[in-house]
């Protein structure tokens, strides 16, 4: 097995050297117990930190597609009126070149992991494993309430799934209701009934704007929560993008039936679907809280450090308590939870754990002086300040080179121009 010693590292206060055998953690010691000729591969970490690398537990990764696209308009209009008519030009090799650029930027800013939910799921998959990263892809479903379209994406999933037995270790397969909006009651039951019977993960958006609770409660009488509770979905098996509007019940049901929910915070002020996160009750409940991204063309990066900043931000000033959110709380969210949620033994710097890590460039203005590591992370930095990268033990950047990346950016260029084309759009 190949091993890699990271050397003099900081690991948060200490100086340590982690050291990688095959696709984990083999030992974290102090600085100079392990002599350096002895590993296939050796990073001086002495201007270095370590940290886990970020699980971006809600992603459309493709969507890097659509930066900048239907921008100050709500969520609603934005879906149906520009990002469903682009999405229905794409094809699987569109898709692919999309989720490498989500890939470089996700590597860059120093995620290992993303759970992914989009189109053509196989581009998705070949890109993140091309790529070196570890991912959740799902079969994604919608069927705005069409009896055909419902038996089709019945036939379409067991395919996905069936071919899904051939994938890497690097990737999970997992079914995507899109929201109670767009899946009818009966394909939720099937989904839940599916995914029971076949233990996959079920990502769904859940409770993301109040036009979506109005609109549950004039249509079912009942939360989006008490609704997706009443057809069985509340199970450790479920990731719910958002939870944002949340009633003390709707907690109570997430918490008792420990769901896994994801906090997008930029998604939701860009889109102004609320800022209320109810971190702490949910926490308390005994929900497992992760965070996200979002697709780019809500959120427009997929920067985990910027997503930190951006949730502790906000618990502090609804709560108006400065203490909301400590930071080593914080870095879990954006790392252990994930993790856990996606079923995977990552997210600390321990032996055992994944070799899933990112080192940090200290030589950068935000870490001087450095008083407190956690605090220059987040309030100080970006995810620039990730130098290199290793997941699942091979390193996927170093020093900050990422091969390959100018001729996708070039790809991704080409395609864009294609699906959004502004001189149509302007002629309208
Ligand atoms: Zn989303």
């Amino acid at each position: 097995m190949k091993t890699i010693l990271i050397s003099n590292v900081l690991l948060y206060k200490e100086r340590k050297d982690v050291l990688i055998e095959g696709n984990k953690i083999k030992a974290v010691e102090r600085a100079g117990t392990f002599p350096v000729e002895k590993y296939d591969k050796v990073i001086d970490g002495s201007r270095k930190a370590i940290i886990p690398g970020f699980v971006n537990a809600h992603a459309h990764s493709a969507m890097t597609l659509f930066r900048g696209v239907g921008e100050d308009v709500p969520l609603d209009q934005w879906l149906r009126e520009r990002i469903w008519p682009y999405e229905a030009k794409l094809d699987e090799e569109m898709v692919y070149w999309g989720a490498k650029l989500a890939c470089i930027e996700m590597i860059r800013t120093g995620t290992t992991t993303f759970n992914d939910m989009y189109w053509h799921l196989n581009g998705c998959k070949r890109a993140a494993e091309e790529m070196g990263m570890r991912s959740v892809q799902s079969f994604t479903w919608l069927d705005h309430f069409d009896d055909a379209t419902i038996e089709e994406n019945k036939k379409q999933l067991k395919i996905a799934h069936k071919e899904s037995a051939n994938w890497s270790s690097l990737t999970t397969f997992a079914v995507s209701p899109h929201a109670i909006y767009t899946v009818a009651e009966k394909s939720f039951r099937y989904i839940n009934s599916y995914a029971k019977d076949n233990d996959l993960l079920v990502h769904t958006h859940l409770a993301e704007t109040r036009a979506e609770m109005d609109q549950a409660e004039m249509e079912y009488g009942m939360s989006p929560t008490e609704y997706m509770n009443k057809l069985g979905l509340m199970n450790p098996n479920l990731m719910a993008a958002h939870s944002l509007w949340l009633s003390s019940d709707d907690i109570k049901i997430l918490g008792d039936n420990g769901v896994h929910t994801v906090h997008n915070p930029n998604s939701n002020l860009k889109l102004a679907s609320g800022y209320k996160f109810k971190y702490n009750e949910l926490r308390d409940a005994g929900a497992n809280v992760c965070l996200g991204t979002d697709g780019c063309a809500s959120s427009n990066n997929l920067d985990m450090i910027d997503s930190m900043k951006a949730a502790a931000l906000l618990q502090k000033v609804w709560r108006n308590d400065p203490g909301a959110i400590p930071l080593k709380e914080l870095m879990d969210v954006a790392s252990l939870n994930g993790a856990k949620a996606l079923r995977l033994k990552a997210g600390k710097i321990e032996p055992g754990y994944l070799a899933d890590v990112a080192l940090v460039d200290m030589a950068k203005p935000a870490f001087v002086p450095n008083h407190y590591f956690l605090a220059n992370l987040v309030y100080a930095a970006n995810g620039d300040c990730i130098d290199t990268v290793i997941c699942d033990g091979k390193i996927i950047m170093e020093d900050q080179h990422i091969p390959g990346q100018e001729k996708i950016f070039r790809k991704v260029q080409e395609v864009a121009d294609k699906v959004v084309d502004y001189k149509k759009r302007k002629k309208k």
